[in-house]
């Protein structure tokens, strides 16, 4: 199974990837993990990517593309793959066929999240993540039980996305307005997009995704 979960920044993509991950052994490929993971290395990718990413613009297609191309060569050919945050652009969403065809993969499902983007902007400012475990918090809707404390692994590190705040989140979604949301008709053509409202609580969000997977 090949899915893509398509929706504006702070939509739950990478929560609902985490979820499907940890219940049926897919493989989350997240560029903007992968760029994060080259930023802190300071490989020549995470050097010429980090100013873009601070000023929420896209970074180059090839670069995006080449980072799936070497995920998808490093999967068994049964493990799911799920496109988060990929493709953002329509080159990308043709460079993404022709790594499927590459890898002798086919796409099942695009699952586009709908959201209502003032509220992603709390959402988005106010989310942080456990240093150690990656646990995500955030402000308003989920402090850790213990005040400072990670609920999961009990360390006291936390740490923000530098992109998390207002000015960059708003360039973000002018990004996914302009560039990403204009692929939707090509795969909406092939009949393979669900949308699902992911206003709706974490737990409906995934039941809805899981319905689409069973169908
Ligand atoms: P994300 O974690 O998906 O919100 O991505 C964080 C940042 O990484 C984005 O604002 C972009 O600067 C960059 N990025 C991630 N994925 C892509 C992509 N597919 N194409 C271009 N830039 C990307």
């Amino acid at each position: 199974m090949n899915i893509i979960l398509l929706g504006p920044p702070g939509a739950g993509k990478g929560t609902q990837a985490a979820r499907l991950v940890a219940k049926h052994g897919m493989r989350q490929l997240s560029t903007g993990d992968m760029l994060r993971a080259a930023v802190k290395a300071q490989t020549p990718v995470g050097l010429e990517a980090k100013a873009v990413m601070d000023r929420g613009e896209l970074v180059s297609d090839a670069i995006v593309s080449a980072l799936i191309d070497e995920e998808l060569a490093s999967m068994g050919a049964d493990t799911g793959a799920i496109f988060d945050g990929y493709p953002r652009t329509g080159a990308q969403a043709e460079a993404l066929d022709a790594l499927l065809a590459k890898h002798s993969r086919k796409l099942d499902h695009v699952i586009e999240l709908e959201v209502n983007e003032d509220a992603l902007v709390e959402r988005i400012t106010g989310r942080f993540t456990c240093a150690n475990c990656g646990e995500g918090y955030h402000d308003t809707f989920k402090q850790p039980k213990a005040e400072g404390v990670c609920d999961k692994c009990g360390s006291t590190e936390f740490k923000r996305r530098p992109d998390d705040n207002e000015e960059t989140v708003r360039t973000r979604m002018t990004e996914y307005r302009a560039k990403t949301a204009p692929i939707l008709p090509i795969y909406d053509a092939r009949g393979i997009v669900t949308r699902i409202d992911g206003m709706a609580d974490i737990d409906e969000v995934s039941e809805s995704i899981e319905r689409v997977l069973a169908s």
